[in-house]
Order: structure tokens, then sequence, then C-alpha cells
């Protein structure tokens, strides 16, 4: 033990001292009848992004899955392996969750990658294959003219939470639900510096600050 991380312990030792006491109960309840949480997050396993801090969620509120720039795949049923397909199955058809939410935010690294074309970081250029399914076959992505590198940056953020929804109604589960009005679907992007969150509204195309209005005008 003495090389696990001694933050991760002393975290540990104060969500022991200090939270579990208040939710104890709420995870033995949890640890009885199953999760049964409403809203499955898809979002970036990018250190500052985490849905359950964000949202203020407790245990079990959220059913979440995260990777490189939050990218859900088209509905693919082949020998593959899918682990984002996986947890969308689990979520939408065991769970039966409510609400889906494709969380995007500023500064991402897997969209900076894909932005700049950086060179492969290992051999197995994972990260390179798995952006590479944010665009469509003979799509092409560049900076618009008049348009600058952080504004490209952010509009392409901004389209990797639009081209997930869409993927996700290529899944057949998803879809069915979605129609009989069992599920939702959503988009939110978060600023990283100012801690802000932005919902979609899917009739405007238009990402709406959800923070209260400024005390101060
Ligand atoms: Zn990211």
């Amino acid at each position: 033990m003495e090389s696990f991380p001694k933050a991760l312990l002393d975290g540990y030792r104060t969500f022991a001292t200090r939270r579990l006491p208040t939710e104890q109960s709420r995870y033995r309840e949890l640890s009885e009848r199953g999760q049964s949480p409403e809203t499955m997050v898809i979002g970036c396993c990018d250190s500052r992004v985490s849905p359950e801090v964000i949202f203020d969620a407790g245990p079990g509120e959220l059913f979440v899955v995260r990777n490189i720039a939050n990218l859900v795949p088209v509905y693919q049923p082949d020998s593959g392996a899918h682990g984002v397909s996986a947890a969308l199955e689990y979520g939408v058809s065991v769970l039966r969750v409510n609400h889906i939410v494709i969380l995007g935010h500023a500064q991402c690294g897997g969209i900076r990658a894909f932005v700049d074309k950086i060179e492969p970081l290992s051999p197995g250029d994972f990260i390179g294959k798995w952006m590479a399914m944010f665009i469509k076959p003979g799509e092409v992505v560049e900076q618009r003219s008049h348009e600058t590198m952080q504004g490209f940056v952010t509009r392409i953020e901004k389209a990797a939470v639009f081209r997930s929804i869409e993927n996700l109604m290529t899944f057949p589960f998803v879809r069915t639900r979605v129609e009989s009005g069992e599920l939702l679907l959503h988009g939110a992007y978060f600023g990283v510096a100012e801690g802000s969150l932005f919902v979609l509204d899917r009739t405007t195309k238009e990402f709406q600050s959800v923070r209260d209005p400024s005390p101060h005008p």
C-alpha cells in the first residue's frame, strides 16, 4: 500500500469521516435495491470536467461514461468490443434512464489534437483513430476564413456535442425510447476557467448559459 497515492488515501479518509456519515443510509439503500439513476452523462476523461462535481450529484444519481472528447460512436453491431455502446445499452435498456446528457467542454485536449492533426502519441495512435470517428466519410473540417484558432477549437468542441447526439440516434434502442418520449437527449458545454455551464437549445442550436444572472451587470 506504500505506493498507493497518498492524496487518494487522504481523500478517502476525508470522504469516510465527512461525507460518508451523511450519505451512509443512501449507500445502504442503493446497495439493497440497486441503482436507478434518471440521467446518463457522456463526458470527457478530462480531470477538470467531472460530471458529479459539476452537477453536485450524490451516489446513485448519475450513470456516467467518460472518454476522450465525449464522443458517441455510430451504432456498429459487429464483432468488436465497444465500450461506449455497452454503457449506452446498459444505461438505456437496463437502467432505463430518462435523460442522456452529452457534456462537452472548453480546452478539450482530444479536440485540440484533432484540430492540430498532431503526430500520433503512440504506435497504436489510439487517440487519432478514436477522434477520426468524429468526422463522417468525405466530411472536411477546417478553420474558416476570419475565424480565430480559438474560435475554431470552440466550434469543434461544440460540434462534438452535436455529433454525439446525432450518433446516439443511430442506436435502435435509443431511437425507440426517444420517439416514444421516454428518453430525452441533451447537450451541454462546460467552460473550465469560469466554471460556467451552457445547455444546448436544440431548436435554435445555440448553447445558452444557465448561470443565474449576475447581480453586478
Ligand atoms: Zn476533453
